[in-house]
């Protein structure tokens, strides 16, 4: 057991090998937590010694999500890779060798485990195993290059890394670190193994959940190959001889299929927030010990320990996750409602920016009560920059139709009135229709403005009538009038 006068380190290792998941995040989250907790340092390497599926793009983006999370490492501009410390590996493995602690086999190097093992972890507890169920393992492969659990003993040794915090998938490993520490002469770190992220159906939550519902959805609805994806890759994935990102997104791009979110990326273009992220991952496997769920990363902070993580797997919830981000954009205020929104906008849904133009903070405030998600309004207020390629029947029955097309005729004075008006601004807009209702003797302002919205978005919801018009503009709102009466002829 390390000191505890002395300064606490915590890391997080990723494999820059693809997209950072958010169970990663997660760790990384905890760590970080349990460093700023104590005063210490949160450090971050790269464990890239699986060289062929390892690259530095992975690495940029894992960075890039870290730091959009606000989680920094204190060795930021100098991050360890386990591939450039290779002379430190070889150091110990000399040692390990020289004190007889290793024999080649096939090129590889094992380390003989002849010593029953029993280490503690912080969430699991005491674990023993007996010299029968101990194997001896390779340290280094014959490519020469280390194998993880050398590396990252080596490296937690010489980083100063006083507490390991990591996934339960680890647990297995830790008796082969352990005797690795001893054999080394290292003082043994603190492990934390945190509890795995589940799906509601009690899978584990991974990054094969998407090729696995792409692959369903395909199968169910035989999609044919999408055409980016060349039909021997397609035969292979669907007959499951791999889990290809590339061709899941493909047959979900082309067939309109959502999947689920996994990584770190997948949840920023989603349109969650970082601090309702954080928020949400800090509840996964941890509890601050009261009913408090909402809280941030200054709570998290003050009262982070490995006391209060459970052993039980934790289970991803998104409809926590999407209450918890709704509740969050009601209680903002509305500046920082537009401004958070337009920011994710810029990123994501630059066309909805430039066709709104003025328009944005209407628009903004038009769908403020009814998102769960920043890229929610894209969806509710696609009309805005799409005009509807088709007309819900019901919609039109009810509006336009009925009564003798009672509705349709509606329609054709709202564009009179709405062509011949001197100023397109919202108020005498509304002031307008209002007017006409009256005159036409409906029965309230719904009689104009419900025509008018299935005209406008194909369906009979929308924003109030006379922000939607100013952002519309007068031409696109007389054009779609007029396409929505060419393909409604009168009865
Ligand atoms: N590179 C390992 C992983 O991504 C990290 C292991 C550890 O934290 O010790 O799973």
């Amino acid at each position: 057991m390390s000191d505890p006068t002395q300064n606490v380190i915590t890391r997080f290792a990723p494999s820059p090998t693809g997209e950072l998941h958010i169970g990663g995040a997660r760790t990384a989250l905890f760590a970080w937590a349990y460093a700023k907790r104590h005063g210490g340092s949160f450090l971050l390497r790269f464990e890239d010694t699986d060289q062929k599926r390892s690259s530095k793009q992975a690495e940029q983006n894992i960075l890039r999500d870290l730091e959009w999370l606000g989680l920094r490492g204190d060795n930021h501009d100098a991050i360890p890779r386990q591939s450039e410390r290779l002379d430190l590996y070889n150091t110990a493995l000399d040692k390990l060798k020289a004190a007889g602690l290793t024999y080649e086999d096939d090129g590889a190097v094992r380390f003989r485990m002849d010593k029953p093992v029993a280490f503690d972890d912080a969430v699991f507890g005491h674990i023993a195993v007996e010299e029968k169920d101990l194997e001896d393992f390779v340290i280094q492969k014959a490519d020469g290059f280390p194998t993880f659990h050398l590396a990252v003993v080596v490296d937690d040794a010489d980083m100063g890394v006083t507490h390991v915090i990591r996934g339960q998938e680890h647990l297995s490993n830790t008796t082969k670190h352990a005797a690795l520490y001893d054999a080394l002469g290292e003082p043994r770190p603190v492990w934390c193994h945190t509890p795995s992220i589940m799906n509601p159906d009690g899978s584990k939550m991974s990054k094969r959940d998407k090729a696995k519902l792409a692959r369903q959805a395909a199968k169910q609805n035989a999609w044919p190959t999408p055409e980016s994806i060349d039909a021997s890759r397609f035969d292979a994935f669907m007959g499951k001889d791999n889990d290809d990102l590339d061709i899941a997104t493909a047959i979900a791009e082309a067939n309109g299929l959502e999947l689920p979110e996994i990584y770190v990326d997948d949840f920023r273009r989603s349109g969650y927030t970082v601090p309702v992220l954080l928020n949400y991952l800090a509840l996964l496997g941890w509890n601050p010990g009261n009913d408090l769920e909402r809280f941030d990363l200054h709570y998290l902070c003050e009262h982070f320990d490995f006391d209060r993580i459970g052993k039980s797997n934790s289970k991803f919830d998104r409809d926590k996750l999407a209450a918890f981000s709704q509740d969050t954009f009601l209680q903002m205020p509305e500046d920082e409602w537009i401004a958070t929104l337009k920011a994710h906008f810029e990123a994501y849904f630059p066309n909805y920016i430039e066709k709104l133009g003025d328009g944005f903070g209407v628009f903004a405030m038009a769908y403020k009560e009814r998102s769960k998600t920043l890229s929610d309004p894209a969806e509710l207020g696609k009309f805005f920059v799409e005009a509807p390629a088709a007309y819900v029947p019901k919609a039109v029955k009810k509006n336009l139709t009925k009564n003798e097309g009672e509705g349709l005729k509606s329609l054709a004075k709202v564009r009179e009135t709405l062509a011949a008006l001197p100023e397109w601004k919202a108020e005498p807009i509304h002031a307008s229709l209002d007017e006409l209702w009256q005159t036409l003797e409906l029965k309230n302002m719904g009689g104009v403005a419900q025509p008018l919205r299935v005209a406008l978005t194909g369906n009979a919801v929308s924003p109030e009538i006379g922000p939607t018009l100013e952002i519309l503009g007068r031409d696109e709102t007389l054009q779609r009038i007029d396409n929505c009466l060419a393909a409604h002829p009168s009865p």
